[in-house]
């Protein structure tokens, strides 16, 4: 009898370890999972391994004071996660409140908007226009168009298109869609930071960027130096956009990715911008 509850015993324990290890294992893999393809993942692995390598020295030759820093420094760790995934973190907070937007009211509607606004794109692409246009997805962009000018326009490729002539007021800086509607223009988008981006890449491509780190919008850029049309789509760039590969990713975005910010599918269509990418992805 004895024996059999020892056993009892000692076989919860076993399964509290696995219970454990299966929880610790879930909860590395969600992170590891919601860092990938972040800009601050590299610096973080880059901290980690010397870290660990500093630690391990420490350990075998017993160097007292170091090994006491870098005791001391892993608790900084925390503080340091929560400054490098900054805006990573405030778009997985925003997420997590965010309504079930319909970002355009009907099927029909939907699909004239994205030809409007790829018919506005080529427009100006053809003629090396510049512009930087950002279409509202479930995260609300009010912060972002306060900088700017209220505009309330119906979508319309003539109006889209005269926002970016060169030497009117309000060309410089971006227009806002949202909710199928011309919401904004001339809006200041945040810059991104990352130091991988090509060099030869402007502000306007950097703040294509930026405003997809700090919210799920989709961004499109025209240069004015080449006439290139790119996609920005959370804090990635597809650059070498032509009609069809626009309009392949403005429908996945918008038409069928639209329910949910945190759908799975957002990681596929992270990957099919990077990797149907004829030109330079970040
Ligand atoms: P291009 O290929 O068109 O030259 P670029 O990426 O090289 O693009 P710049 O030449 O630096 O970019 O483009 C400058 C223009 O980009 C500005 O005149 C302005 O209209 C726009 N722009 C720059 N920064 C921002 C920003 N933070 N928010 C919105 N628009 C911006
Ligand atoms: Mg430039």
């Amino acid at each position: 009898m004895d024996f059999s509850i020892e056993y009892f015993w000692i076989l919860l324990d076993f399964v509290k370890i696995i219970f454990e290890l299966f929880l610790l294992s879930a909860f590395i893999y969600l992170i590891l999972l919601f860092l990938k393809g972040t800009r601050g993942a590299p610096i973080l692995a880059g901290f980690t391994i010397i870290g660990i390598f500093i630690t391990l020295i420490a350990t075998v030759l017993k160097l007292e004071v170091v090994g006491w820093l870098i005791g001391q420094m892993w608790a900084f760790a925390a503080l340091l996660i929560l400054i490098i995934f900054q805006p990573e973190i405030r778009r997985a907070f925003a997420e997590l409140g965010v309504r079930n937007t319909m970002l355009l009211k009907s099927k029909k509607k939907e699909k004239e908007n994205i030809q409007i606004l790829i018919d506005a794109i080529f427009f100006l692409a053809e003629r090396k226009i510049g512009a930087l246009l950002a279409v509202e997805r479930e995260i609300g962009m009010r912060f972002l168009a306060d900088s700017g000018i209220y505009v309330r326009a119906e979508m319309s490729k003539e109006l889209l298109t005269t926002f970016f002539y060169p030497n009117t007021p309000l060309h410089d800086g971006g227009v806002i869609i949202r909710k199928g509607v011309i919401h904004s223009a001339g809006c200041f988008f945040p810059l991104t930071q990352d130091m991988t981006m090509a060099k030869s890449l402007g502000t306007r491509h950097r703040a294509s960027v930026g405003v997809t780190e700090e919210t799920d919008c989709v961004c499109i850029v025209v240069s004015e130096e080449t006439g290139t049309v790119s996609l920005a789509y959370r804090g990635r760039l597809a650059r070498g956009m032509n009609r069809e590969r626009l309009e392949r990713h403005l429908h996945n975005l918008l038409v069928k990715g639209k329910s949910s910010g945190l759908a799975g599918n957002v990681e596929k269509i992270k990957q099919a911008i990077s990797e149907g990418d004829e030109g330079e992805s970040i």
